[in-house]
């Protein structure tokens, strides 16, 4: 899958490197607050409910659904003219109420909000891979 993959640059720091990490090994992972169990993304320094600073990194397996979408027409940049009309979803999972993900989906004509998803992967390169969706089942 080529979608959006000109602009697939990732550059881990010490935030967000134990979710880049647990994608290259297909594994989708939420960073989840050591004290008091608060689910949050993108990954933070600090939990925002109790302020503790001890954080966990915990798999989630879903299931996942469409929490909200739209359809982009207009390439925002050159290198996706050629991806012209594409969707961007907010994924949201049963099992880590809170976290919210940005992504894709694929293989899929009309979307609808809370529709189940299953997670998918794409491989841009070894180093950089990215979770996806597609419509469950
Ligand atoms: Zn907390």
């Amino acid at each position: 899958m080529s979608l959006l993959r000109p602009l697939a640059q990732i550059r881990p720091d010490a935030r967000t490197r134990g979710f880049w990490e647990a994608c290259r090994r297909r594994e989708l992972c939420f960073q989840r607050c050591a004290d008091c169990g608060a689910f949050r993304h993108p990954p933070l320094g600090g939990c925002p409910h109790c302020a503790s600073d001890a954080a966990e990194w915990v798999p989630v397996r879903g299931p996942a659904r469409v929490f909200s979408y739209t359809v982009v027409h207009h390439a925002a940049v050159p290198q996706l003219a050629g991806d012209v009309p594409y969707n961007v979803v907010v994924v949201e999972f049963d099992d880590a109420p809170g976290a919210r993900l940005i992504s894709n989906l694929e293989g899929v004509g009309e979307i609808r909000i809370g529709m189940e998803l299953e997670l998918c992967w794409d491989e841009v390169d070894p180093e950089v891979v990215l979770p996806r969706f597609r419509p469950r089942g």
